[in-house]
């Protein structure tokens, strides 16, 4: 993985980046490797560094993870700016007020179609829906049952990602409303994040690559705010993968960073392991995070 080309970050004025791990477990290499690069690609540009923690699914979040999930970061050494740790979840206000603004612009619309519902429509298996824009006209109010969505005009969003190059998503403006808020009264992912970073100035967007897929989306709803994209710097980096290139995540699923640290390994151990995925060679020697960020640019092997 080689370190991204910042020309495009250095034009931006007060750089500000996140790493914005979801409290729904502990961390994992997977989720190191993405605080690595938020830190390393933040502190080569000068950005301020935000952690925020996206508990909107309030279903799925555990305070112990929150608890957990600062523990494991000061264990490793990461330092955000210690004064603004959001949580999403002091945000449902913000949530509702902008839902409410374009509510009132009639860019979204109340919609109490299931998933089981929208896959006997529309003839697809669950996990392949795209949604058809059945609710669109019915014109439904809030009620018990009832979800949100935004209707997805067409819309073409380009960038240059930091690790990917140039990219492009199209909406054709027919199909694939995005729920912003999910029938069970959830703020969704999609909504929450493209909130938060606008609202929070997030103008350098670090995550894993499998979040791509959703970057387009995200773009669009600040756009219906802002008048138009508001000019963030993305970079999806690669994944970890096992060899059987299942997702690090999934496939070692017990090996949080609290468990390695229960075993009595050292974070200089986990960075040298972080130190092998992103191709710094085979290290014989621990390494630290401060030396690891130098040898990252060094580019040494
Ligand atoms: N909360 C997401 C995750 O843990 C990251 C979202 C983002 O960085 O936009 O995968």
């Amino acid at each position: 993985m080689r370190p991204p080309d910042l020309t495009q970050v250095t034009s931006i004025k007060n750089i500000k980046t996140r790493f914005a791990p979801s409290p729904t477990g502990r961390l994992h290499l997977g989720h190191v490797l993405s605080a690595f690069l938020v830190y390393a690609i933040g502190k080569k540009v000068s950005a301020q560094l935000f952690l925020r923690i996206e508990d909107h699914d309030q279903g799925r979040s555990r305070q112990s993870h929150i608890d957990g999930i600062l523990e494991d970061l000061t264990w490793l050494g990461f330092h955000f700016e210690s004064s603004h740790i959001y949580l999403q979840s002091d945000h449902f206000d913000r949530y509702e007020s902008y839902f409410q603004k374009l509510h009132e612009l009639g860019y979204t619309y109340y919609c109490d179609c299931s998933r089981k519902t929208i896959s006997r429509r529309i003839g697809t298996d669950k996990s392949q829906l795209t949604y058809d824009g059945y609710c669109r006209n019915r014109n439904l109010g809030p009620g018990e049952g009832r979800g949100v969505r935004i209707r997805q005009e067409s819309y073409t969003f380009s960038w240059k990602d930091l690790f990917l190059g140039p990219q492009v998503q199209t909406f054709d403006g027919l199909t694939g409303d995005p729920l912003i808020r999910e029938r069970q009264g959830n703020w969704t992912y999609q909504f929450a994040v493209a909130i938060d970073d606008l609202v929070e100035s997030m103008n350098l967007i670090i995550r894993g690559e499998d979040i791509t897929h959703a970057t387009g989306g995200q773009s669009y709803i600040k756009s219906l705010i802002h008048g138009k994209d508001c000019g963030a710097v993305y970079g999806h980096h690669p994944l970890i993968v096992g060899p059987d290139h299942l997702k690090l995540s999934k496939r070692l699923r017990s090996t949080t960073i609290s468990s390695l640290r229960e075993q009595g390994i050292e974070p200089e151990e986990v960075f040298r392991q972080i130190a092998k995925e992103i191709g710094i060679g085979e290290r014989k020697n621990p390494i630290g995070l401060s030396e690891l960020i130098e040898e990252y640019w060094n580019g040494r092997t």
